[in-house]
Formats: C-alpha cells, structure tokens, sequence
C-alpha cells in the first residue's frame, strides 16, 4: 500500500477531475492521502472530499494566507470535529515567498498550534527559510504531534525535530537532479526509518520522471522507489515501515 501523507486534489489544478485522479491513484496502489487545507474554502472542500473518497483531511491556514486572518474562526472550529479530519495543517512561516507579513505569519501560526493542543490534534508544519524561528515557537509546545511536511530543516536541525519526536515528510525533491536534492537524499538517509512519511504535495513537485508536469497522488510511485534506493530497502520494506510509521503516528485519529 502506498500512502499519499499530504495532497492538494482540493486545489483548482485537480479537483474538477478529482475522480479521474483518484481512480489513478488506487491504480497505482496509494490507499490513503491526506487532503490538506490551506485556508477556510480549501479546508472546507478538503473535508467534503475526503468524505466523498473515504481518505482523510486536514484543515488550517497557510503562511499564505495568514493575511487574510485574525484568528480561527467558528467554522474551523466546525471543521476540526468533523470524524475525516486528523490534523491541523498545513500551518508553519513561509520567508521564502513572504506572501503575507512575518509577524502576521507568526501570530496566525502560534494560535493555530494553540488550536491544535485544544483539540488534541497532530499539526502538519509548512517551514520555509525559517526554522530558527519556527523552532523557537515550537520549543513552547512541546506536548504536540509534529510532522514537518517537505522537510527542509537539514540536518542543522534534524537531531532537534527527532528529540521533539518530529516526523519528516519527503516528497518530489528527493527524486531530482542537483545539489539541493543530493543534499536532501543525505537528510532522509540519516532519518531513522520510524520517523519517515513520503508525500506528493500535488499539483506542485512532481517528481523525476514528469518534473514541471501537474503533480497527482499516483505519482507518489516514483518517490518510493527513490526513497526505497536511498535506504537500501525494497520496496515492499518501505511500504511496510510508511504503513506502520503513519498508523502510528495517527494512532488516535483513523
Ligand atoms: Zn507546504
Ligand atoms: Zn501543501
């Protein structure tokens, strides 16, 4: 079984033919993904999907689009309850693109995790250029689940993300040419193999194969034989420890 640990089916590029990418997914095997939501509308229809699919959801805002907010609002407090949903997410400082202010970034984010400990829900982090800070708030939160999607910490932080008890989720990037991806190889070969989820981030990051192209979960195929590559494992190994590593880690949710 492969497993699709954050997808956007939700976004504008692939839910008008979300059936069509689901049925191409079962296909290529991905039994479960989680639909991640980016801000109120895309949580909401991230929820309504994963209904509609028997997958789960996510719901949160994006560093994105933290500047659209003040805090959460009543209907994602609607939304968390909803049986589907098993994480806050994706939520987390974006100083790459700086899309909205730093400081309005950070405010949104810190009342998200407190969101999350209310609820007592796992967070999917989105960390961009911007660890040093995102660390220092998650220090003060200690007593939650994280996984750090698109991991990017590099292994100046992985020994603290695995302290924290951190999962680190890999996606495309880890099948490309460069230095950035051979880098990023280095960081999952010394990821300990429980604390490892492979994701698409669809429709961005397509992998290898069909980089630049739209992205969808059945591409999630090509991240696992790389990753299996990296590890030395077959890829019957790795689907093995994925499986286990996201029952594990979602223990309480699914
Ligand atoms: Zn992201
Ligand atoms: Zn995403």
């Amino acid at each position: 079984m492969l497993i699709d640990s954050h997808c956007h089916i939700n976004s504008e590029d692939l839910r008008t033919q979300a059936a069509e990418v689901v049925s191409r997914a079962a296909e290529a095997g991905v039994e479960k993904m989680i639909i991640v939501g980016c801000d109120l509308d895309d949580s909401r229809e991230a929820v309504e999907l994963a209904h509609e699919f028997n997958f789960f959801a996510s719901v949160g805002i994006h560093p994105h689009e933290a500047k659209r907010y003040t805090g959460i609002t009543e209907e994602f407090y609607k939304l968390i309850r909803d049986e589907r949903v098993i994480a806050v997410g994706e939520i987390g400082l974006d100083y790459h693109y700086d899309l909205s202010p730093r400081d309005v970034q950070t405010e949104i984010f810190e009342c998200q995790l407190k969101f999350a400990e209310e609820n007592n829900m796992p967070v999917i982090l989105h960390i961009r250029e911007a660890m040093d800070d995102a660390m220092k708030i998650l220090r003060e939160h200690r007593n939650l689940k994280l996984l750090f999607h698109c991991y990017a910490g590099g292994l100046k932080f992985l020994d603290e993300v695995l302290e924290m008890g951190g999962l680190c989720a890999f996606g495309g990037a880890l099948t490309w040419k460069g230095k950035a991806s051979d880098e990023l190889r280095e960081v999952f070969r010394r990821t300990p193999n429980d604390r490892i989820l492979l994701e698409t981030d669809c429709p961005y990051m397509a992998p290898a194969p069909l980089r630049g192209k739209t992205n969808e979960p059945a591409f999630i195929k090509f991240v696992y034989e790389r990753a299996a590559q990296e590890k030395n494992l077959t890829l019957e190994e790795l689907e093995t420890i994925i499986e286990k590593n996201f029952e594990n880690f979602f223990r309480e949710k699914i």
